[in-house]
């Protein structure tokens, strides 16, 4: 079958991998000169599947109303005139309720489990060199009731078979020295040893060039204007894509099947054909510093609760990400958010850093309100989703890129997730949790 993948940032790039493997002819549209260069550029690089807890939960709305007007903080809100932003808030604070807030916690930790044993089967397999660690996650707190409060998400965690261990401040700094400077604000901690970290641009495009060894065509500045219909009803389904290749001229693609998995960008392209996604960019900032004295630099990947901020060691660089600012489509850099994360790091370890030259970057989570993504089939026969991983698609890309391949095949994945438009099935050998269905319908 001929496949057309739209977007090659982690979650195009992965579902075109398994695509291929799983025997089709598959082509990759993207407007960007290569792989990788949105929001699967800079990120936070963890694999966090023992954090991978929603942004809904029942404190948020809290967190949010006091960081209104704070240009610093690190979760900010800007009301705009703006439908889509005002519906997505209306839904996200319906997901953070106790009972939704344990539903999406297991629909994100099916998905990012699987997702990283399949990473995991993809680097033994592909063998690349993309800045890996598999030294945990170690996340720490600085204010004792949230560290308080952490210890009820760390228990259904726990109860999810995710192994997050809860820790003193000396055992945190025992496990990663790098934090002796600011023993004294650490009130305590937990660490999730099976987790990881590595760069998402280097591996996104190693895996790219593998899967363009293998015979898939990626055609690069090439933007997607609109999709194509025929048929109604039950026979509805994607005729062609229309895009604007890389010399300037209308091009339209014709293929049997099409993966939509263009992040925040994929709503505009599909709200035209009834499909109104909830999916609302998130602006997250990061910043890479070189690093100068490597034993002051942390080598174990860390959250930072406070500052909501994840920091990850990527070879010769420190990799700092975080904060979530609500403001449309823009990746416009705000010298006060940059400033704010380089006090940060700099309070963290003073001396293992260049600070003066920090490479400062702005990238668009595609957010649903939920935190769970948009994994399936639409009311188009042809039309496939794999769109809306928010703050952890590095954490659920393979997985995801693998659960997509098997949807197009006709199979149904490996993984319990309530995947869009598919009945929930158990498989024999799959990774299995009691989740019920996902509210999300495309
Ligand atoms: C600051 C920050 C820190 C993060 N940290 C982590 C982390 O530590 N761990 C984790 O798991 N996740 C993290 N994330 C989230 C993760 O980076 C994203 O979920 C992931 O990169 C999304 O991948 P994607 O392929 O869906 O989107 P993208 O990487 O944005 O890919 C979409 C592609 O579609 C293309 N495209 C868009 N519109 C068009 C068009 N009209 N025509 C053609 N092409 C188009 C774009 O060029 C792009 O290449 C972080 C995100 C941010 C912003």
């Amino acid at each position: 079958m001929k496949v057309i993948v739209l977007g090659s940032g982690i979650i195009g790039t992965a579902s075109a991998w398994f695509l291929n493997k799983a025997g089709h002819d598959v082509s990759v549209i993207d407007r960007q000169p290569g792989a990788a260069l949105e929001t699967s550029f800079a990120n936070g690089c963890q694999i966090s599947v023992s954090h991978a807890t929603p942004w809904a939960n029942k404190t948020a709305p809290m967190t949010i109303f006091k960081s209104l007007g704070k240009e610093d903080a690190p979760l900010l809100y800007r009301f705009r005139a703006e439908w889509l932003q005002w519906k997505w808030g209306m839904n996200f604070l319906r997901e953070c309720t106790p009972t939704r807030t344990v539903h999406n916690i297991r629909q994100i930790v099916a998905i990012a489990e699987y997702s990283r044993q399949t990473l995991q089967a993809v680097r033994t397999e592909v063998g690349m060199d993309y800045d890996c660690l598999t030294r945990g996650i170690l996340h720490f707190y600085t204010n004792q009731k949230d560290f308080d409060e952490s210890l009820a998400s760390a228990a259904v965690m726990r109860e999810l078979g995710c192994p997050r261990t809860p820790m003193s401040a000396e055992e945190a700094v025992k496990l990663e020295p790098a934090l002796a400077q600011i023993r004294g604000q650490i009130v305590g901690a937990d660490f999730t040893e099976t987790d990881e970290s590595g760069d998402i641009y280097k591996f996104t495009t190693a895996l790219a060039s593998k899967a363009q060894e293998r015979g898939v065509h990626f055609q690069f500045n090439t933007t997607v204007t609109r999709l194509i219909t025929e048929g109604s009803g039950s026979s509805a389904r994607i005729n062609a894509v229309e895009v604007i290749n890389a010399q300037g001229f209308h091009q339209t693609l014709h293929a049997d099947a099409f993966v939509m998995a263009m992040g925040s960008f994929s709503v505009p392209i599909l709200k035209p054909l009834g499909i109104d996604l909830m999916i609302y960019p998130g602006k997250g900032y990061s910043a890479t510093y070189p690093i100068l004295n490597p034993e002051l630099a942390p080598s174990v990947s860390l959250i930072d609760d406070g500052y909501k901020l994840v920091l990850s060691r990527l070879g010769s660089k420190l990799r700092v990400a975080g904060t979530c600012e609500f403001n449309g489509y823009t990746r416009e850099l705000n010298a006060t958010r940059c400033a704010a994360i380089t006090r940060r790091t700099r309070e963290l370890f003073p001396d293992a850093c260049d600070y003066e030259h920090p490479d400062y970057w702005a990238g668009l989570r595609p957010l649903t309100p939920s935190n769970v993504p948009y994994i399936g089939k639409t009311k188009f026969s042809n039309l496939f989703l794999n769109t809306g991983h928010g703050s952890l698609g590095w954490t659920m890309g393979c997985g995801s890129g693998r659960a997509i391949a098997d949807i197009v095949s006709g199979l149904h994945p490996e993984v319990d997730f309530a995947f869009t438009g598919m009945t929930l099935r158990k498989n024999k050998g799959a990774i299995s949790m009691p989740i019920s269905p996902n509210k999300h319908t495309a």
